[in-house]
Formats: C-alpha cells, sequence, structure tokens
C-alpha cells in the first residue's frame, strides 16, 4: 500500500459519518453530500447498503465489515490502515459506520490513529440506533411522567467481568431509561443484575432488532420474563434493549410495525425510471419492495415514421400520447433536430391520463382532451364522440403495443399514423435472484403496472410449465393498474387479486392498503 503515496499530490481527508440506524433515509444530509464526492468508502455491516447508491461508480467500495460472532473482513488495525493509506494517496475516503460513529462504534480509535499519521479528518453525527429503536417501536425515551434521564450502556462487556467499567449497581436505579446496546447475548446477566441491584422485576423491557427497516421487529416483556420472550421470538442480534416505564407507552404509540403493509414483501416490476413512485409510496405504508425492473427502454432503431410527421405537423388535427415514455422520447428527437413544442401549436392534443397531462404540461403543452378513465380505448372513444371522420391523427408510441387504439380510431374513419419512438426490452440479469425468492415463498405480491411488465416478468421467471408457474406463485397476490395490465395477466394463466377502479399508482397503491386492510396481516 505503501506506493499509493506516490500516484498523488492532493491532500487527502477521511470524513467518518454517521449512517444512521438503518433506513436509508435517516443519514444527514452531510453524510449525503460527502458519500456523493467520495474517493473511497469504506463501510460496515450495520451501515444500509442503499446508501452506497450515492458514490459515484468510479470509487473504491470496500467492506470492512465486523459481524458479531461471525468473520471479520478486517481487523480495527487493518481499518485504521486502510484510511490511513487511501488518505496518505490523497483520496477523499468516506468512513461509513452505522448508527453514530462515536456511539460504541470505535469512531474514535479510527481517528485517534489518522491524528497520529497526520491526516485531515472530520466526523458527521448519525441518527444512533437507540434513539431510533425507541422511536420506530413507538417508545419515547424520555417522557416528564416517567423518566427525566437516560444512558446508553454497552452490553458485550459481560457484568460478572471483574474490571468492569459499568457500575451496574448505580445504574439500576441511577438512570430512568437505559439503553442496552449489544445485550442480547448477554440479556440474562444483564436483567439479573439489574433486578439484583434494586430495579423492580415487573420494570417493562423492549428489545427492538433491525430498528427503521422492513424487517424490525419487536417484542416487550418485564425484567423478570424478557430473556424468555426473547428466545421465543428468535431475536437475535443486532437488536437494542430498552429498558424503563416509558416502554409502557408504546401500547399507544406504536406507529412503524403497525402500518397497513408492514413485513410485506412486495416485487415492483417496472421500469427504472419509473419504479420510484410506486416504491415510494407502498415503503411509505410499511412495505418492503424488491424492484426488478423488467423492462428497459431504449430509443427505437429508426425515428423515419416521426421524423416524415414532423415535417408535415400542421396537417395533424391531433396528436395523441399514451404513456409517460411515449412523451419523453418524442420531444428528445423533437429536441435532436433543434425543434421544440411550438411545433404543435395547430394539432389538438390528448392524453391518455393524468400523469401523461402533467408531463406534457412540463412541455408548456396543455391536453385538449384527457378521458375519464385513463386507457387508450376511453380515450378512442372520447375522440370518436368529438368526431374523428377524416380527421389526421398522429400516435407516437412504443415499438410494440396494442393495437386498439388506432383500430378503433381507423374504423371510425380517422387517419392514423403510428410513429414508434421507443421500445421496451427485457434486461438481462438478477433473473436467478427473483426466481429463488419465489422458490422460497419469501415473496407477498406482484405489483404490473403494464401489459409489457407482466410478459417480461414471465420471461424473468421462466417457468417450464403452466403448473410449475402455479406452484411458484401459490401464496403470492397480484395486483395490476387496471383491466388491460388484468387482462394480459389473466390470459397468461395469472390470478388478479386486486386491481384499482381508477387506473393511477395513487389508485394502485390504495387498493392494495385497502386488501390488505381487509384481509389482516
Ligand atoms: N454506532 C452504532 C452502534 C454500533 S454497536 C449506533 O450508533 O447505533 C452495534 C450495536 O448497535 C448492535 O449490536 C445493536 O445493539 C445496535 N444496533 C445498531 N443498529 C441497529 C438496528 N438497526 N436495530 C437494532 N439495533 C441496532
Amino acid at each position: 500500500m505503501k506506493n499509493l503515496k506516490k500516484e498523488s499530490s492532493q491532500t487527502g481527508k477521511v470524513y467518518l459519518v454517521g449512517a444512521g440506524p438503518g433506513d436509508p433515509g435517516l443519514i444527514t444530509l452531510r453524510g449525503k453530500y460527502l458519500l456523493e464526492r467520495a474517493e473511497v468508502v469504506v463501510y460496515d455491516y450495520l451501515a444500509n447498503k442503499k446508501l452506497l447508491a450515492y458514490v459515484p461508480d468510479t470509487a473504491d467500495f470496500i467492506y470492512a465489515g465486523k459481524k458479531g460472532g461471525g468473520l471479520h473482513a478486517f481487523t480495527q488495525e487493518g481499518i485504521n490502515q486502510l484510511l490511513v493509506d487511501h488518505a496518505s494517496a490523497g483520496k477523499k475516503v468516506v468512513r461509513l459506520k452505522g448508527g453514530d460513529p462515536f456511539i460504541f462504534g470505535r469512531g474514535a480509535e479510527e481517528i485517534e490513529e489518522l491524528v497520529k499519521a497526520g491526516i485531515d479528518f472530520e466526523v458527521v453525527p448519525g441518527v444512533t440506533s437507540a434513539t431510533a429503536a425507541a422511536t420506530y417501536a413507538g417508545i419515547p425515551i424520555t417522557h416528564r411522567d416517567y423518566t427525566a434521564s437516560v444512558a446508553f450502556v454497552t452490553g458485550h462487556e459481560a457484568p460478572g467481568k471483574k474490571e468492569s467499567n459499568i457500575a451496574w449497581d448505580k445504574l439500576a436505579t441511577g438512570a430512568g431509561t437505559i439503553v442496552i446496546y449489544m445485550g442480547i447475548k448477554n440479556l440474562p446477566i444483564i436483567t439479573r443484575k439489574l433486578m439484583d441491584n434494586g430495579r423492580a422485576p415487573d420494570t417493562p423491557v423492549a428489545v427492538v432488532r433491525w430498528a427503521s427497516t422492513p424487517i424490525q421487529h419487536s417484542v416487550v416483556g418485564t425484567l423478570e420474563t424478557i430473556t424468555e420472550v426473547v428466545e421465543q421470538a428468535d431475536i437475535r442480534p443486532p437488536a437494542l434493549v430498552i429498558v424503563g416505564e416509558v416502554v409502557k407507552l408504546r401500547k399507544t404509540i406504536d406507529w412503524f410495525e403497525t402500518r397497513p403493509l408492514f413485513g410485506k414483501r412486495i416485487v415492483v416490476t417496472r421500469t427504472r425510471d419509473q419504479a420510484s413512485e410506486l416504491v415510494a409510496k407502498l415503503e411509505e405504508h410499511g412495505a418492503e419492495c424488491l424492484e426488478y425492473s423488467t423492462i428497459h427502454i431504449e430509443p427505437v432503431d429508426d425515428y423515419q415514421l416521426l421524423d416524415q410527421a414532423l415535417q408535415a405537423m400542421h396537417t395533424y388535427d391531433w396528436v395523441l400520447f399514451t404513456s409517460l415514455n411515449a412523451i419523453t422520447y418524442f420531444f428528445k428527437r423533437l429536441d435532436e433536430h433543434g425543434l421544440d413544442s411550438r411545433i404543435l401549436a395547430s394539432s389538438a392534443v390528448g392524453a391518455v391520463g393524468r400523469a401523461t397531462a402533467e408531463a406534457l404540461l412540463s412541455h408548456g403543452i396543455r391536453a385538449d382532451l384527457i378521458p375519464e378513465k385513463f386507457t387508450g380505448q376511453d380515450l378512442a372513444e372520447s375522440l370518436i364522440a368529438a368526431e374523428v371522420q377524416g380527421k389526421n391523427i398522429l400516435l407516437p408510441r412504443a415499438l410494440r403495443a396494442m393495437e386498439t387504439l388506432p383500430e378503433m380510431l381507423g374504423d371510425a374513419g380517422a387517419a392514423v399514423t403510428v410513429a414508434p419512438v421507443y421500445q421496451n426490452r427485457p434486461p438481462a440479469g438478477r433473473k436467478e435472484e427473483l426466481r429463488l425468492e419465489l422458490e422460497q415463498g419469501e415473496i407477498d405480491l406482484l405489483t404490473f403496472t403494464s401489459s409489457s411488465t407482466v410478459t417480461n416478468f414471465l420471461t424473468m421467471v421462466d417457468a417450464a410449465n403452466a403448473t410449475e408457474l402455479k406452484n411458484l406463485l401459490q401464496n403470492v397476490k397480484i395486483a395490476t393498474i387496471g383491466p388491460i395490465t388484468s387482462e394480459t395477466a389473466r390470459s397468461s394463466g395469472l390470478r388478479v387479486d386486486i386491481q384499482p377502479d381508477k387506473y393511477t399508482i395513487s389508485d394502485m397503491v390504495q387498493a392494495i392498503v385497502k386488501h390488505y386492510r381487509a384481509t389482516g396481516p
């Protein structure tokens, strides 16, 4: 590693950043800013891997995980050396640690080594897992009526140890709320110690595993019972132990694990660009989303039809947009020709639904027609009702798509030009992972937001026959965005359980929530 030094004359710096307790939304803005500029990132077992998405692809990613009991990827000395070496080579190094780096995180030890080596550093605090676990379990760690003090304690050190750093005799009754990190292994000894030193055996205790994540699991007992409760529920590290009267408030305040989709694992099959809205909305209700981008949107190879239409734009009475991608790729092509939305000045514009109408507005176009129900068929019917006989209609859309809309308009006497502006391609990769999740019965729900997500999903799963497909999806529910997608699903042998009355992402999510509220956890 010594030779790294010569590679650069810049001065490096180490940023010790708290990743927060688990939910990637709980990192600080400063932390995110630094990740986005990192050249090397050294991360821990407890730091959520999703945060690494902020780091430029060109950075070095180094896993320095230390998992209780398991194999250590690096020793503490090894990690210290790693930080020193990369910073000496002039790199911006982000050392990402779970929770807060200075709370039972050995952050100070790493900094001491940097100081010795004369390396510049900064420390960014994080939301520590103790406060997050309490909050996400519905427990305020302080409360005027119950406690005025709180102690953070490590349970890693066996209380029986001769030269213990923890004064259990003073702690037992000296602190109102006691939060114990790394306390699962020693839980029987810890609770015994607290009771022996005067804490009432009926003091409420909560144990919270993987706080603030979709797999959070909390249990409640008393000092006397919690060891058994934890054993029965098979709670393993990482978990926090919260001791004190405030635990009683969980009954009233519990909010995280009670959300309607909590504990549900939902497959979102969308294009990469469009998945975020659905995922955000499902997560809001507590779901864990597994994003499989089954379709990949690409420009078409040949824009001849669209280019011809653009040259004769004034001859079109209507231009219809039936998807967000059609809008994106239509305007992209305009841009490539040095044109803009003014080309649509003499045509009326139809949008299939609210989202497409909004996307058009962002290009300065107010749709003249949005059908009541958001389907292509409905769009055709609305247009036909307004008379299309002899009208010229341009339909920029996917290379392969349902022919219903152009056929209906053609039958009603319109001259329809279909101009492909984008195409769907099933991407490679992650097939096996999806298949495995299904085989292991770890998926609760599949979501389909268009017919092509159904067909591409089926391609990814690659079932040998109908029986195998049925077996794989035995306990899996299916939600679609609307009747056309449902039809595609049904004709492929899938059973549709959830479909909203209105065909938008919001309505789809509402329908899913309603479904699970009705069927219970
Ligand atoms: N610096 C970290 C703590 C590291 S010590 C912080 O500030 O949170 C590791 C211990 O933290 C674990 O054994 C567990 O007790 C606790 N911990 C960390 N993340 C946790 C989480 N998401 N849920 C429950 N406990 C967690």
